[in-house]
């Protein structure tokens, strides 16, 4: 008999605005001590404590479960958060995105893409071509949901980003994450920096180089950060947002992982 999984989600809030969040698709027998671990992490923020944590179980159909490789992995090494959105603004035009509509994400994440410049509680989603926002609330956007690694293949994937130091739960997380992304109909790239203050490295993943990292995207102390996906629209979109909300992936292995490099702007 095929084993019962559950996805679990969590979100955490203050005010009304969004704090952290978290997906997660595990067995019975982890349900309690993975509550616990993400519950206390909702706690430890650096900044207030949430006024609100939501942890929701549900579980899957066993059949609807699909299996995926992770993509491969880059690093870029940039001087500071100007070169960094100068990169990711190449990364995406290299991918298919035109001009207009990458220089518009950046400045949405710079500015905050949410209502009256707030962060938005999960993406944008845009037209790769025309710039144009197609996910229609814009306080909420779209929540990638049912994704994480599958959990035999877990301690070795683990091991192996840990040993590359890339074994934090933030970067397993976003990586599941993008490679859920890109599995996606219609998918041209995506652009993230996190909302975190402190925490600065972002990503431009598309699915001919994988998930890229940028060492540097956002200034120290910055509230704001998000997620932008380039969709091209001879796509139908109602199928893209139902495989990234509800359809359910697991990640049996990792790509290739490349050494970090330099990357200098000759312009600036
Ligand atoms: P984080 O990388 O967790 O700091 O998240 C950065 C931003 O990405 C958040 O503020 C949300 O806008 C967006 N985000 C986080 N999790 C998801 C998700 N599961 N699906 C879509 N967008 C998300």
């Amino acid at each position: 008999m095929e084993r019962q999984l559950y996805s679990l989600r969590m979100r955490a809030s203050r005010g009304g605005h969004h704090q952290s969040g978290a997906e997660r698709v595990i067995a019975a027998a982890e349900v309690a001590t993975v509550t616990a671990a993400l519950m206390a992490r909702a706690m430890n923020t650096s900044g207030p404590p949430p006024d609100a944590v939501h942890c929701s179980l549900e579980c899957l159909e066993p059949a609807s479960i699909r299996q995926a490789v992770l993509p491969d992995i880059s690093t870029f090494l940039v001087g500071g958060w100007r070169a960094g959105r100068c990169l990711a603004n190449r990364l995406l035009v290299r991918a298919g995105v035109s001009e207009r509509a990458a220089s518009r994400a950046l400045e949405l994440l710079a500015e905050g893409a949410g209502c009256e410049g707030s962060v938005m509680r999960g993406a944008v989603v845009m037209n790769a071509q025309t710039g144009e926002r197609l996910e229609g609330d814009i306080s909420r956007g779209v929540r990638v949901s049912r994704m994480d690694l599958a959990s035999e293949a877990r301690p070795a994937i683990e091991a192996l980003l840990a040993a590359v130091g890339l074994g934090h739960h933030r970067v397993i997380e976003a990586l599941v994450l993008a490679a859920k992304v890109l599995g996606a109909p219609g998918i041209v790239a995506e652009l993230c920096w996190s909302d975190d203050p402190d925490y600065l490295i972002g990503y431009v993943a598309d699915p001919r180089y994988g998930y890229q990292r940028i060492s540097n995207l956002k200034q120290q102390g910055d509230l704001r950060g998000g997620r932008v996906f380039f969709v091209s629209l001879d796509r139908a979109l109602d199928s893209l947002l139902e495989y990234l909300e509800r359809r359910p992936v697991l990640f049996t292995a990792l790509g290739r992982i490349n050494a970090p490099r330099d990357w200098y702007d000759a312009d600036e």
